[in-house]
């Protein structure tokens, strides 16, 4: 993994954090191994300064802090709402925003949502970041940081990659990621992070479904399907015109057969727009000879996001309530997802409130 560094005030350090151990240890000669590990463990806890790390010297901290940083980006912006939901901006080290979210499931569980984009390239039509355009991609050390920065708040039990940007367009940097977290153990730390508790969630791009499938992480996969009406969904989510449904439908065939794995359609629901008796029939066709859960998300609203001259709405109770019925009514696994975030606009699709890029 490539080191990061910051500029403060004219001196650029080096930045610790997402470091290998091995490479920590390097890094951090003359001091002993033993010194590096306990560093490591630090810095794998989510960590916000050198004076938090109790079992290191005082002299050892003040030498650390003026040689490096901990991390190569910062908390710009946090928000906290009364759902528990804490949304967080993060500003990369050339200035670049991106956004992360940890999201409470109940008292105790928490999901961390990361970014691994600046922005999005695919532009569905009902994102607020789709609809602040592709910066670039997040590098491996910087979804690790996200991690970390969202630990440094509280602990969390499960891993979304929904947040900002279509993640199987920036594999190889998530997949680095992914394994640093998932091994925490190997570098001597308590938080190894089970694979089965990550989602990666996307919008439907067959290469890298494949690219997965063959590959791996052994991950959990979430597609973003919106709607199974294939005219429709090139509108709403113009991935579609390059990913189309039928090719869609044979990468997730394929993926199943190679991983045995449950795959998870989502599906944000748009007043009057995606909710009719022929969408709940068409998305029971695409699922059917797969192994699904149908996550239902009634959309959560964002000023200014319009389809075909209109401006989006909600959907009220009523009609989820009749489109999870039709859905169950056809045999199909259903869980629904409920205005978790939206306080802070930190639920789905909400994400680039702050200012986006800089
Ligand atoms: S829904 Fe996901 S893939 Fe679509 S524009 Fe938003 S971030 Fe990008």
């Amino acid at each position: 993994m490539e080191t990061e560094s910051v500029h403060c005030f004219g001196i650029k350090k080096n930045a610790l954090a997402g470091l290998s151990l091995e490479k920590l240890t390097d890094m951090l000669q003359p001091l002993p191994a033993f010194r590096a590990k306990q560093i490591f463990r630090w810095l794998a806890r989510g960590v916000r300064s050198f004076n938090d790390m109790t079992d290191i010297s005082l002299v050892v901290r003040e030498a650390l802090e003026k040689r490096f940083s901990l991390y190569s980006s910062v908390i710009s912006q946090q928000l906290s709402g009364n759902d528990g939901t804490v949304k967080i901006q993060i500003t990369l080290e050339d200035g670049c925003t991106i956004e992360s979210v940890l999201l409470a499931d109940g008292k105790e569980r928490k999901t961390a949502c990361v970014s691994t984009q600046a922005g999005c390239a695919m532009g569905c039509v009902f994102c607020k970041t789709g609809a602040i355009g592709f910066r670039r991609n997040v590098r491996a050390v910087e979804i690790i940081e996200q991690f970390l920065h969202l630990r440094s708040i509280a602990a969390f039990s499960n891993v979304v990659i929904m947040g900002m940007g279509e993640p199987l367009l920036n594999l190889p940097a998530l997949r680095e990621a992914l394994a640093f977290v998932a091994n925490g153990a190997r570098g001597g730390t308590d938080d190894a992070f089970s694979k089965r508790r990550i989602t990666v969630s996307t919008s439907g791009i067959i290469a890298g479904i494949h690219d997965l499938a063959d590959n791996g992480p052994d991950i959990r996969l979430a597609v973003s399907l919106t709607t199974a009406d294939e005219a429709q969904r090139e509108k709403l989510m113009p991935v579609t015109k390059t990913n189309p449904l039928p090719l869609l439908k044979k990468a997730l065939v394929y993926y199943q057969r190679k991983t045995s794995k449950r795959v998870t359609l989502e599906a944000a629901l748009l007043r009057n727009i995606n909710t009719s008796r022929k969408h709940v029939d068409l998305l029971a066709e695409f699922a059917r000879e797969l192994d699904v859960v149908v996550n239902v998300i009634p959309w959560n609203p964002v000023a200014g996001l319009c389809f075909e001259g209109v401006p989006l709405q909600e959907p009220d109770e009523a009609e989820v309530g009749r489109f999870i019925a039709a859905l169950r009514g056809k045999g199909l696994n259903v869980t629904a997802r409920f205005k978790k975030g939206r306080e802070v606009a930190g639920a789905c699709g909400q994400l680039g409130f702050f200012s986006p890029c800089v």
